[in-house]
């Protein structure tokens, strides 16, 4: 059906690339969020992006999402770039399960058609002198590239207003459990919009660290637990023109070039947070450990100028939920610390979704009860 009335919940990357794809669809969006545009995690995130997945699903999805950030960098007109640069996971010698689960990933990730090489240490080295030695086995993603989450968010919402969706920053919303009194017709989904209750076609839930709270209190659970990630910005450094960008599957951190200097992250920690009272700041041991994992990627620690935290969300499987909760409510959720990466092919199965009923089977948010208990396993562990 064309030209429904669909709300948004959310104005992260992957809500503001929905609101946007529905509105050129023809739709009446409307684009909630109760802070501004990516003031969740899509504003904290690393920008890492590549499409070095081994199940059919995910590299679609990441392949549409490459292609897609070069189609709006090459459009232009908006501040913001996607630069194309490799992305290395590698395994430290002496940690024989990790090499073997990077030898074991690659020949499926290239099955799938991915731009894969698999590497040993010297030939690593030969392409990227600057890294530390003592390299096992690295596996080398040719499509990959990074970009500044926050600016695409930012220009990908400007792009939405000028598509029509109306953009509502400042406005949390609830939504109203279904009516539950044997109708058989399914309830129109509404939302709680300060003091009044309206009425939509379609919502859909795309509240990051929020979502399972939101959908709950509606009587709709989803097992999708926020957890909090850390990153950290060095000062300029040569060094940032010599790494590609990098994940020490032993060291268990990862570290991209950022402007001038370096851009670090690790520091998951897997408890569940409260998604309205967690620290924002980075903390003391992860700094520590930061000036710890420069020295192991590039022998050398250039002074941290800025750290924060952010809050990724986890599900019992570690593939998102991406889908029909209830008719007519969609839950965007679970990306595992992925969904930047995803996002512009995620917003665009949004629409799909809703439109044609073409929803990625895998994700199907279905396939929980919403009550499951499970542990928060981080998004980028090899050989676990
Ligand atoms: C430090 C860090 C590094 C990361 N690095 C990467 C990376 O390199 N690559 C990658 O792909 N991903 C990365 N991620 C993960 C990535 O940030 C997220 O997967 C992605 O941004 C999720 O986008 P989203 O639109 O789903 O949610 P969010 O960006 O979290 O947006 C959700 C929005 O919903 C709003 N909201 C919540 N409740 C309500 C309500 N009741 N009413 C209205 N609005 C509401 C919030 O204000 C928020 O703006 C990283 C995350 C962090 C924290």
């Amino acid at each position: 059906m064309d030209g429904r009335r669909v709300a948004v919940v959310g104005a992260g990357a992957v809500g503001a690339t929905a609101a946007h794809d529905l509105a050129t669809r023809g739709d009446e969006v409307w684009l909630f969020d109760a802070g501004t545009v990516a003031s969740g995690a899509s504003g904290r995130a690393a920008g890492v992006c590549y499409d070095a997945f081994a199940e059919d699903v995910d590299a679609v999805v990441a392949e549409r999402a490459l292609a897609r950030f070069r189609e709006l960098d090459a459009e232009g007109g908006f501040d913001w770039s996607f630069t194309d640069h490799p992305y290395v996971w590698l395994a430290r010698e002496g940690d024989g399960g990790r090499a073997e689960a990077i030898r074991e990933q690659v020949p499926r990730m290239r099955a799938h058609g991915r731009r894969v090489d698999l590497l040993d240490g010297d030939a690593l080295r030969a392409e990227f002198p600057a890294l530390r030695a003592d390299i096992e086995v690295a596996a080398v993603a040719r499509d990959a590239g990074y970009a500044d989450p926050g600016s695409y968010t930012r220009a990908m919402a400007d792009r939405a207003v000028d598509a029509g969706v109306r953009l509502r920053e400042g406005t949390p919303v609830a939504l109203a459990a279904p009516a539950n009194d044997g109708a058989e017709t399914a309830a129109t989904p509404r939302l709680r919009v300060g003091g009044e209750s309206r009425a939509f076609d379609t919502v859909v839930v795309a509240a990051g660290a929020h979502t399972a709270r939101l959908l709950g209190d509606a009587g709709l659970p989803v097992p999708v637990k926020p957890y909090r990630v850390q990153a950290a910005v060095t000062a300029a450094t040569p060094l940032a023109d010599r790494v590609p960008q990098l994940y020490d599957a032993t060291g268990g951190y990862y570290c991209r070039p950022r402007e001038d200097g370096l851009l670090v992250g690790d520091g998951t920690e897997p408890i569940e947070r409260d998604p309205d009272d967690w620290r924002e700041a980075a903390d003391g041991w992860f700094l520590d450990d930061c000036a710890d994992h420069l020295r192991d990627a590039v022998g050398t620690a250039p002074a941290v100028e800025r750290a924060w935290a952010g809050l990724c969300t986890a599900t019992p499987d570690g593939d998102p939920l991406l889908g029909e909760r209830a008719p007519d409510v969609v839950v965007a959720a679970g990306w595992q610390g992925h969904g930047f990466m995803r996002a512009p092919a995620l917003g665009e199965r949004i629409a799909r979704g809703i439109h044609d009923g073409d929803w990625c089977r895998p994700f199907d948010p279905a396939r929980f009860d919403g009550d499951e208990s499970f542990d928060i396993v981080e998004g980028m562990l090899v050989g676990e």
